[in-house]
């Protein structure tokens, strides 16, 4: 299984209207792909977290030449070698999302030359459906905050209708609309009250509090018994997350932006948070966030990895949720996106509250070629 060709694809589209969370409006959702052929044919896909630029040069530049001729079965001592190499060059930052995209696309070979699909090489499947979570709740250009929280309700109550009993709001509308956190927990308020007692609420600030605040929202949130508190805090910021989740009663949650298992230490050994949140598409790739997911197993803390990507970083998080101790739940994001939704030969749905498991072998989908070329922005 040496390794032939490993190429980037660049996927882009364009949104039809803007919407914002506490750090950035999104106008487009774009992605880089790795694909990795082997010298008997067969193809792996992964997938990297965050803009295009930069990622692709990496892999395509740097990356690529030291993979050709390796055996694509040595995903974790690739993986290792990767951050060795990535290390000594860049220093400060190893390019997370790289290393992720080529760990995803060799753990999709190593599946597809077993003939089975990853949870089954992770240890083996505990579930064949995950329970999942209505994510999305993005803000549209307003000028009132009652339009905000019309929008975001109206959106609450379609999850419902649509089957979901769990949901997670954005929150940290300070930055773009100058309204403080009592807005924050009006808006959680409000969708509390139009779901009712039953359905579960989590909400995610994206770094937008300091700790004072935060502390104020985590009790806000704590009334309406919201189910966890995501990134409240910049995450850097250990210390000040250490400190919130020792004196909130709401869990909090965090870990999206962390990479490589001594990070995701670091933090579990902090007490940082109740629920780790690794994304396999910049955690490191399904390598890292399974390591995650143990250091959290082994210190009590429950692991529901950060999912915003294309059909590719669905799959790849429903194969590690499909191993993962405890009652995980998967992101799963709602926002209207055919390179999530359409990528898949064989869309991944929701039933009810659940979505299962890709079967096939390595992540378990097949890439449509036709969606591929849609959104192909290299040629
Ligand atoms: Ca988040």
């Amino acid at each position: 299984m040496a390794i032939r060709t490993v190429d980037t694809v660049p996927l882009r589209r364009d949104l039809d209207e803007q919407f914002a969370n506490a750090q950035k409006w999104i106008s487009a959702r774009e992605y880089c792909l790795v694909r990795i052929e082997t010298a008997d044919g067969a193809v792996g896909w992964g997938e990297c977290w965050g803009p295009i630029a930069g990622t692709r040069e990496v892999i395509d530049e740097r990356v690529a030449p030291l993979l050709r001729g390796r055996d694509a079965a040595a995903v974790e001592s690739i993986h290792a070698d990767l951050v060795f190499d990535l290390r000594s060059a860049y220093h400060s930052t190893v390019p997370a999302g790289v290393v992720s995209g080529v760990d995803l696309a060799l753990w999709d070979l190593r599946g597809k030359a077993a003939g089975a699909p990853v949870a089954r090489l992770l240890g083996g499947k505990r579930r064949a459906s995950v329970p999942a979570y209505a994510t999305g709740h993005f803000w549209p250009p307003a000028e009132e905050f009652t339009a905000v929280k019309e929008s975001v309700v109206s959106e609450a109550r379609s999850h419902v209708d649509a089957g979901f009993d769990a949901l997670k709001l954005k929150i940290g509308l300070e930055r773009h609309f100058g309204w403080g956190p009592e807005y924050d927990l009006e808006l959680v308020r409000a969708v509390r009250e139009a779901v009712g007692d039953d359905v579960a609420v989590m909400a995610d600030a994206n770094h937008a509090y300091d700790l004072p605040a935060a502390r104020r929202v985590a009790d806000g949130l704590a009334d309406v018994d919201a189910a966890f508190f995501e990134e409240p805090l910049p995450p850097d910021r250990i210390d000040a997350y250490t400190r919130l989740n020792r004196g909130s009663s709401v869990p909090i949650a965090g870990g999206e932006c962390w990479a490589f298992a001594p990070e995701f230490r670091r933090a579990t050994n902090a007490g940082a948070v109740d629920v780790l949140q690794p994304d396999v598409t910049s955690a490191g790739g399904l390598t890292s966030a399974r390591r995650a997911a143990e250091i959290g197993d082994a210190a009590g803390i429950a692991t529901y990895p950060h999912v915003f990507g294309s059909a590719v970083a669905l799959a790849a998080s429903l194969q590690l949720l499909a191993t993962l101790p405890g009652s995980p739940r998967l992101e799963f994001d709602r926002t209207p996106n055919p390179i999530r939704e359409d990528l898949a030969a064989d869309p991944i749905r929701n039933e009810g509250t659940e979505v299962p498991v890709p079967d096939g072998p390595g992540l378990g989908i097949e890439i449509d070629r036709e969606t591929l070329d849609r959104f192909r922005v290299d040629r």
